[in-house]
């Protein structure tokens, strides 16, 4: 009954096929756009679209333009956080270099660095 068919699509062909200004959250009593849409497989309506992750996503919209990042030796080792404004960013910095104590913490805006907890001081 359900059958477990994937397809690869681009959220572009997705958008002309069910039209722009469609709600991405499934609203009360408004067909969602993922309804629309028939598996070309045996025919039944509705489908899940996954988002493949990016190594380095660009924003949809607005954008998380700024990044908490873990170092070790130089070398990144994990992006803790990603923040949309700033004030949320300098909080999540704080926060992080007190869990990760010691370790090399830094708030960047893309490439920017902005602050590092190895450097007083900066920015
Ligand atoms: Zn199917």
């Amino acid at each position: 009954m359900h059958c477990r068919y994937r397809k690869l699509v681009d959220i572009d062909s997705v958008v002309r096929h069910v039209g722009v200004m469609h709600e991405l959250m499934p609203a009360l009593g408004v067909r969602h756009y993922s309804e629309r849409m028939s598996c070309p497989k045996c025919g039944e309506r509705g489908m899940f679209i996954w988002s493949l992750s990016v190594e380095d996503p660009e924003p949809v919209s607005g954008g998380s333009q700024y990044q908490i990042n873990a170092w070790e030796n130089g070398v990144l080792v994990a992006t803790l956080c990603r923040a949309s404004e700033f004030e949320l960013a300098i909080a999540a910095f704080d926060v992080a270099v007190k869990v990760h104590q010691g370790k090399q913490i830094t708030l960047q805006e893309r490439a920017r660095v902005l602050r590092d907890s190895y450097v007083k001081d900066a920015g």
